[in-house]
């Protein structure tokens, strides 16, 4: 049995029903705890709520120095915390090695993306001067997606402890495990009681902590539960939400010599974390006739090569499993709902577990397919005839988080970049090529425009704008139309 909840400095089981986490790959319990009920969640924001004024009153200095002790602690935790998420999540070491780097990370970019983005300004004024601040908003719940189950709420929670905000977590109900690390790690920096608390559970659970008090939402996941979240929050501006959720993504190859070299950028893009990344392109678009057909059959051949396996296996796997059986199931399910002409039949993997599935390539040219975000190695080729042709099809869709162009002529850079409607763009590097020091987020039901990672800081900080003059002196002058 595991702790479950972080409430108000104090480990303790939540009253709800028990649930568990397995291994992917082994279908092993991983975790197992009782999910937080409504009377845990209540008192979990009262925690947070109670906490909050002292945390932000402390100096900005002190609350750097908690999350430095933070990064710490995560250091010292690197290789265990790096092989739970890996029996968690199924995903191979290399990839939560570089999770826990990129958790690491996160203090000290968002330190300066605070200072740079919400710090303090002044300037001198006739009167006095004027003075830029920002403030914490108050009670944060953040909502922790699967697929990188450390790195992405951390990159809520730093900045948002670092503005001065508390938190109150829910990890997802797939990864209570990371969730209980990652508070671990916390607890040992000695925050204040209250500044961090962690509730586990599913969607009740996350539903539950939408019922409370909450200044504001930080959520990344999925467009579904982000379209509940806006419809939910409509008539609370009081209440801001930062949604991070999925796309569509399009990758456009054109005028390429190298298809071999085309096709090394393409299946990192599709494929990765076994496609489970918000980023990974969902839409090949190649030329038609046998340029494209040199395209796709080097991206089927790399992706024959490429390891399948469980992370602790014998040989280091590229692709491990998708999260569950069940996601696998649905995967499955959705590449041959796609119709088309199979190029690399996605099938489960002889000798492994359920979740283990091929990478699937499918030429989708000749038919319609739904514009969704299938979460898993899928990769829908379409043809088209020009360049222009290509850019429609990459921008036909009501998602726009990732994108990108594979070709040598820079020129056709210039014209992608000013049409292609998406957060993050990149020419010539995977489309899950991105970094903390840049903003996180996309256009259309990728998001509400409230980008993440170095942008973070914006929506954990309101800005106030303050004229000051140090004593009463009388503005009689500036008053106009006086009489007598
Ligand atoms: P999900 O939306 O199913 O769940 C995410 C979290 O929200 C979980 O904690 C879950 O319990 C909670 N939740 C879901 N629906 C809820 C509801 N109606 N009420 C209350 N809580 C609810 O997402 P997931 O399957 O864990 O993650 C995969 C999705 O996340 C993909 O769509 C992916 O593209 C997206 N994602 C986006 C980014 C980004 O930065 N844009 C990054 C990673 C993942």
């Amino acid at each position: 049995m595991s702790r479950g909840l972080f409430i108000a400095g104090r480990w303790r089981e939540g009253r709800g029903a028990g649930f568990a986490s397995t291994d992917p790959a082994s279908g092993e319990t991983v975790w197992q705890s009782a999910a937080a009920d409504f009377r845990d969640v209540a008192e979990a924001v009262n925690a947070a709520r109670a906490a909050f004024h002292d945390w932000a009153d402390w100096p900005r200095e002190e609350r750097i120095e908690a999350l430095r002790r933070y990064k710490t602690a995560l250091e010292e935790r690197r290789g265990p915390f790096a092989e739970a998420l890996s029996r968690e999540t199924g995903k191979a070491l290399w990839e939560t090695t570089a999770e826990l780097g990129s958790m690491i990370g996160k203090v000290e970019t968002s330190i300066a993306a605070y200072d740079e983005r919400t710090g303090v300004k002044a300037s001198d004024t006739a009167f006095g001067r004027a003075v830029l601040r920002h403030r914490a908003h108050g009670v944060m719940a953040v909502l922790g997606p699967f697929n990188f189950p450390g790195h992405l709420p951390n990159g809520h929670i730093v900045p948002a402890l670092l503005a001065g905000d508390t938190v109150v977590f829910k990890p997802s109900e797939e990864t209570p495990l990371a969730g209980e690390l990652m508070i671990e790690a916390f607890e040992a920096a000695g925050l204040p009681s209250g500044v961090i608390n962690l509730v586990q559970g599913a969607r009740e659970t996350g539903a539950a902590l939408l019922e409370q008090e909450i200044d504001g939402l930080l959520f990344t996941g999925s467009a579904q539960a982000g379209a509940v979240f806006r419809k939910r929050f409509a008539d609370r501006p009081d209440v801001i939400l930062a949604l991070e959720l999925g796309g569509n993504n399009p990758l456009v190859v054109w005028d390429v010599a190298d298809a071999e070299a085309a096709a090394t950028h393409i299946v990192q893009s599709a494929f990765v974390t076994t496609g489970q990344r918000c980023s990974c392109a969902r839409r090949l678009i190649v030329p038609a006739g046998q340029v494209g057909d040199e395209i796709v059959e080097a991206v089927a051949a790399l992706a024959d090569r490429l390891t399948i396996g469980p992370w602790n296996g014998e040989a280091e796997p590229f692709m491990g499993p998708l999260i569950s059986v069940r996601a696998a199931e649905g995967a499955l399910k959705a590449f041959e709902g796609l119709g088309g002409e199979v190029i690399r039949a996605m099938s489960p993997v002889q000798g492994l577990s359920a979740a283990f599935v091929t990478p699937g390539i499918v030429d989708v040219t000749e038919v319609e397919t739904p514009d969704e975000e299938i979460f898993a190695p899928v990769l829908q080729v379409r043809r088209a005839a020009t360049f222009d042709e290509a850019l429609r099809t990459a921008n036909a869709t009501c998602y726009g988080l990732s994108a990108g162009l594979i070709s040598d002529d820079p020129k056709l850079w210039e014209r992608f970049l000013k049409r292609i409607r998406a957060g993050v763009v990149n020419f010539n590097r995977p489309t899950t090529g991105a970094a903390g020091t840049m903003p996180f987020g996309g256009l259309g039901l990728s998001g509400n425009h409230r980008p993440s990672a170095y942008y973070a800081a914006d929506y954990c900080a309101y800005p106030v704008a303050s004229f000051e003059a140090d004593g009463v002196v009388s503005t009689l002058g500036e008053i106009k139309g006086l009489r007598g």
